[in-house]
């Protein structure tokens, strides 16, 4: 197995960066008079700018995730861990990403944002990782390959022995997007952290835990890729709601986000179940994910037929690999069973 450098797969200007220096970076320790922030002095509960570290919010992510704390960065959603890592490792309009197709859109619009250039790889037809096509791909300014395991759109997850293979052969960073892990029976990768220093993991709290208006991603890795995300992101990324919240939801929410997601799995499979009967289903695609990827006989149609009955799936069917398919997230008991009725009669 190869070593992994970081710091010399890093972007020379964000090596020499010298961050900003927050106020709250300047004195540490205890003290009742802040005067050193600019901030109103009348305490209205949000007066104070939040901490720039979020130590307390990963210090309770630490736990549950049972990883250590500087192994993870705090993002407003997962979006901003996608485009800090572009930026941390991809010089413009020189180093290059891998995006095996069809997966989440953000990666390669957060590239095209940064003038950087996407090769794109295809997926095997039944979506797994073909990992030996990818290092077919990999050019020498290759910095990062982004895969989505469980996937979306099609919502399986990549078969295991494909991606240990691409992190033991690849010399750039492999960042895996486990967005919708806790509706899988797999464990995450973050258990692999330690053996593998090129691995980034990232997670949200906008899917099981139900709290995608907060915006909080959580991204997961080697201490030295983490430090060169805080030093580039904005010094109050996530701001003091998002970190009381969902420090609140972490410490009281974990039961009622297990049950939520219990019910979201029994869900599925119902779900599942009652398409199958239905003759304008061709396909259910396996789902480790909220959703199903669903080939249908007409897709645009039946989507627009669903809309006029007030109900939004998602037509997937222009994406490669998914010709015909909707995609269908996963609703209450109530919301899938009005789709299946309202299938039921066009
Ligand atoms: C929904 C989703 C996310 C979540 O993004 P946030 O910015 O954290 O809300 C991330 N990755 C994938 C693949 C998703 O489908």
């Amino acid at each position: 197995m190869k070593a992994i450098d970081i710091l010399s797969l890093a972007r020379e200007n964000v090596k020499r960066l010298r961050p900003y220096s927050s106020a709250r970076d300047d004195f540490k320790g205890n003290a009742t008079v802040f005067l050193d922030a600019n901030e109103n002095p009348f305490p209205n509960g949000y007066n104070r700018y939040p901490d720039p570290h979020q130590s307390l919010l990963k210090e309770a992510i630490a736990k549950i995730k049972q990883v250590k704390p500087e192994q993870i960065f705090l993002g407003n959603g997962s979006d901003e861990p996608i485009d800090l890592m572009l930026r941390a490792f991809c010089e413009p309009a020189e180093d290059n990403i891998i995006i095996p197709q069809p997966t989440y859109g953000m990666y390669g619009i957060s590239a095209e944002i940064n003038n950087v250039e996407v090769i794109p790889t295809t997926l095997s037809h039944d979506f797994d990782l073909d990992t030996s096509a990818v290092l077919h791909a990999v050019k020498p300014k290759t910095k990062l390959i982004f895969i989505c395991s469980p996937n979306n759109p099609s919502g399986n997850l990549l078969d295991e022995r494909e991606i240990e293979m691409l992190l033991k052969s690849f010399s750039g960073i492999v960042v895996i997007d486990e967005a919708y892990i806790d509706f899988s029976d797999s464990v995450s990768w973050t258990a692999k952290l330690s053996q593998f220093k090129n691995l980034v993991v990232l997670q949200t709290f906008s899917k099981a835990w139900g709290l995608a208006g907060l915006r909080l991603g959580m991204c997961f890795g080697d201490p030295e890729i983490i430090m060169l995300l805080n030093k580039i992101k904005p010094p109050y990324n996530i701001n003091a709601f998002t970190q009381s919240e969902v420090l609140k939801f972490l410490l009281h929410g974990k039961k009622e986000k297990e049950r939520m997601v219990a019910i979201i799995k029994n869900e599925r499979e119902n779900l599942r179940k009652k398409l199958a009967e239905m003759p304008k289903i061709k396909k259910i695609h396996p789902s480790h994910a909220n959703f199903l990827l669903v080939e249908v006989t007409n897709a645009s149609q039946i989507y627009d037929q669903l809309v006029n009955k007030g109900i939004i799936v998602r037509d997937r069917s222009k994406v490669i690999l998914c010709d015909g398919c909707l995609r269908i997230t996963v609703g209450t008991p109530e919301e899938n069973n009005q789709l299946i009725q309202a299938l039921k009669s066009l």
